[in-house]
């Protein structure tokens, strides 16, 4: 698998990595992007479809949500090629797609279709995926003390670093070490968020 610099969002219908112009707001969050959103209903859903099969071809161990998943669509009438490829993927053959005569991935670059997740630590992250988790534990803090009125208590701050990685996880596809350095970080930004937020409250009281 060649080694590509992940930026942007994930779109989850053509399973690309795109830049964030070429997401809606709510493309954003829904994790699609503005190519993909324009195709009819059904289209989506056949390419959507497909890319969770793609990712599941290339994933050992698989689970047996994957398992029954494979089976459900081999035996799908609906769509064909699905079809076809599930059985690829069923008969044991991880299905070579050929970018050139195979529509489905027009336009899709196959290496950007995640596969595992990379197992990186957080010295090796770029600035923008330092920026993402920046931005994370930030949301997370303020939407936590505009809720309950109160700021994080170190349980909270211990879950908050534990989904924090998990989310990472899934929305960029990188498994995050929780090293030192990933503790420094967090515990920094969170500490300055909170006494940001702190400092906010008791100047407008
Ligand atoms: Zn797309």
């Amino acid at each position: 698998m060649a080694k590509k610099k992940r930026q942007g969002h994930y779109c989850k219908i053509c399973g690309e990595w795109k830049a964030n112009e070429k997401f809606t707001g709510k493309g954003h969050a829904a994790h699609i992007c503005k190519s993909c959103d324009a195709l009819p209903q059904e289209k989506k859903n056949e390419l959507q479809i497909l890319n969770r099969l793609a990712n599941i071809a290339g994933k050992y161990p698989r689970s047996k949500a994957d398992w029954e998943l494979l089976r459900k669509y081999a035996n799908d009438t609906k769509y064909p090629e699905i079809k076809e490829f599930a059985q690829l993927v069923l008969s044991g053959n991880r299905p070579l797609v050929e970018p050139d005569d195979d529509n489905f991935f027009d336009g899709a670059d196959i290496d950007c279709i995640p596969v595992f997740p990379e197992k990186k630590k957080f010295a090796e992250l770029d600035n923008y995926e330092k920026m993402l988790l920046k931005d994370y534990i930030y949301s997370e803090i303020v939407e936590y003390r505009e809720y309950s009125g109160k700021a994080m208590n170190e349980n909270n701050l211990i879950e908050l670093k534990k989904r924090m990685i998990s989310v990472f996880e899934e929305e960029c596809n990188i498994s995050l070490k929780n090293d030192a350095t990933l503790k420094q970080f967090f515990q920094a930004n969170a500490t300055n968020i909170i006494n940001k937020l702190q400092k906010k409250t008791e100047d407008s009281q």
